[in-house]
């Protein structure tokens, strides 16, 4: 399996199964399937990504659901829609309103919805970086930063307090998320208290 916004372990793709079981929407008995929802019908990996089903997400951006990309709080008009072809996938998008004034491009907001998100505690939202989504890269434990400075500068500075002195913390109290934007290579991290 590949995704353009999800690098991180198998373990940490919220629905994937772990075993094989049968796809709702082709038949075919496949390994690499998911539940998108509690109530949804079980999804391959192949139907996942030709856009038969997908996952709602939290972004920056506004929220993805099968329907396209909402921005909440926002004037209405920005709004990218997706359109359904006959056989049931989606086959385009069009934007409502003026592209301008989406923070991602359509076709962002289509892999996103076709990519399985990650289990959290709370909201967290998934970060937007040169009109796209950055990739999911995993929960990060301090080990993993190359130094103090790489932490303080992909994290938020109200949470610097997690890391307050150059010796490296053993572990820290909340689960951290580390994210790289694939098309310039910036990161970020997000915070989640449990
Ligand atoms: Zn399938
Ligand atoms: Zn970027």
């Amino acid at each position: 399996m590949r995704f353009r916004y999800f690098e991180g372990p198998r373990t940490e793709m919220r629905g994937a199964l772990k075993t094989p079981e049968k796809c709702s929407y082709c038949g075919v008995t496949a390994a690499d399937v998911f539940r998108s929802g509690e109530r949804t019908p079980v999804g391959c990996y192949s139907c996942l990504r030709a856009g038969r089903f997908g996952f709602f997400q939290l972004t920056d951006a506004g929220y993805v659901d099968a329907s396209g990309l909402r921005v909440e709080f926002e004037e209405a008009d920005r709004r990218i829609e997706f359109l359904r072809g006959a056989n049931g996938a989606i086959t385009a998008r069009t934007i409502l309103g003026r592209e301008a004034l989406t923070t991602v491009t359509p076709e962002a907001a289509y892999e996103l919805w076709r990519t399985p998100d990650f289990p959290t505690w709370n909201e967290v939202r998934w970060p937007v970086h040169c009109r796209e989504f950055m990739t999911y890269l995993g929960e990060w434990k301090p080990a993993k930063f190359e130094s103090r400075n790489q932490f303080l500068a992909m994290t938020d500075k109200r949470h610097h307090i997690l890391w307050p002195a150059e010796t490296r913390p053993a572990a820290w109290g909340v689960t951290y998320y580390g994210f790289k934007c694939p098309t310039c290579g910036a990161m970020t991290g997000r915070v989640d208290f449990s």
